[in-house]
């Protein structure tokens, strides 16, 4: 399929673009800029971001005073939650990577702010530091939030047009979840196989799963129950996001092809894979200004798409010479 824009497009969807860098002269495809929907910026070193192929990263779990500090015109561009709201003594508090300023206890199902412990209290505080998303933990066998605390946080978040993503980990944190209306989820859920009929309600609720497989590559337990159910989500229609949790043990930083090539065996394929990592979200906005570029043949098939990935780098949209 060399250097035939409509197999490429086929192949890739309508985004990409044959096309030339514009000082080497070497071909290559243009590809919207490529976004890692799951990092944790404090525990990284960003400066790999821009060669490994990431513009954009959501830092779904950090200090609110030090993501606001950053500043807006860097690559890659930041969304961010701030602080993870948890119930008293909930996840992650007590976590060696997870020092105290990266999380705040919700005690109250306030829905006045300036209340300690307040569920409007912890929400407008992030809002206040710039957070484009509210992050909640759900994880049983700690604390666990109750109904009403939860969807406090929830009506206070969306009253601030702030989605809410939520940590969901063990035995009724879906359901807890779902209830709440929550939008979207930091992991594919991975602590048990979910059936068929609870994945299909949270795609009719129109709900968003990050999809995190590549943290599960050393937990065969883990990593069968999260590609199961991100199987049966995606083929109902649900809506996926690439996302890694970087941060989060031992991961490259830019784009993570063990990541794609568990997605791709999900059955998250070809353009459908691809609108995974070139998504906005929380963004309305595409990121202006910068482009991906992949150097030499487009990919031969479907199957050689992740492997290909691994050599896409971030560069500013004037260096590249459209083709087609
Ligand atoms: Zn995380």
């Amino acid at each position: 399929m060399n250097g035939d824009p409509f197999a490429l497009r086929a192949l890739l969807g309508p985004s990409a673009v044959l096309c030339r860098a514009a000082l080497t002269g070497s071909h290559g495809v243009a590809l919207p800029p490529l976004i890692d929907h799951h990092i944790h910026l404090h525990l990284i070193d960003e400066s790999g971001f821009a060669a490994g192929g990431i513009a954009g990263v959501v830092d779904l779990g950090g200090d609110p005073v030090a993501l606001a500090r950053r500043p807006l015109d860097h690559i890659p561009r930041l969304a961010y939650a701030g602080a993870i709201l948890t119930p008293r003594g909930g996840y992650p508090t007590g976590r060696t990577w997870a020092p105290d300023t990266i999380w705040r206890e919700v005690t109250d199902s306030s829905l006045h702010p300036g209340i300690a412990g307040g569920a409007a209290t912890a929400v407008q505080e992030q809002a206040t530091f710039g957070a484009a998303v509210i992050k909640v933990a759900l994880h049983a066998g700690t604390a666990a939030f109750d109904a009403m605390t939860l969807g406090a946080i929830v009506e206070v978040a969306h009253e601030n047009s702030l989605p809410v993503v939520a940590h969901v980990q063990g035995e009724g944190m879906l359901r807890l979840a779902l209830d709440a209306q929550v939008d979207v989820l930091a992991h594919t859920p991975f602590s048990e196989a979910l059936t068929p009929d609870l994945v299909g309600e949270c795609v009719e609720a129109g709900q968003q799963w990050i999809s995190t497989l590549d943290i599960h590559r050393d937990d065969p337990a883990a990593i069968s129950h999260a590609t199961q159910n991100l199987t049966t989500f995606a083929a109902a229609g649900g809506h996926v996001l690439y996302g890694t949790d970087l941060g989060n043990g031992d991961l490259p930083v830019g784009i993570n092809v063990r990541e794609v090539a568990a997605m791709n065996a999900a059955g998250i394929q070809g353009s459908a894979l691809i609108d995974t990592l070139i998504d906005a979200w929380p963004y309305n906005d595409a990121l202006a200004g910068v482009a991906t570029f992949v150097p030499g043949d487009p990919p031969a098939s479907i199957e050689h798409i992740p492997r290909w990935l691994a050599n896409a780098t971030v560069v500013p949209h004037e260096e590249l010479v459209h083709d087609d």
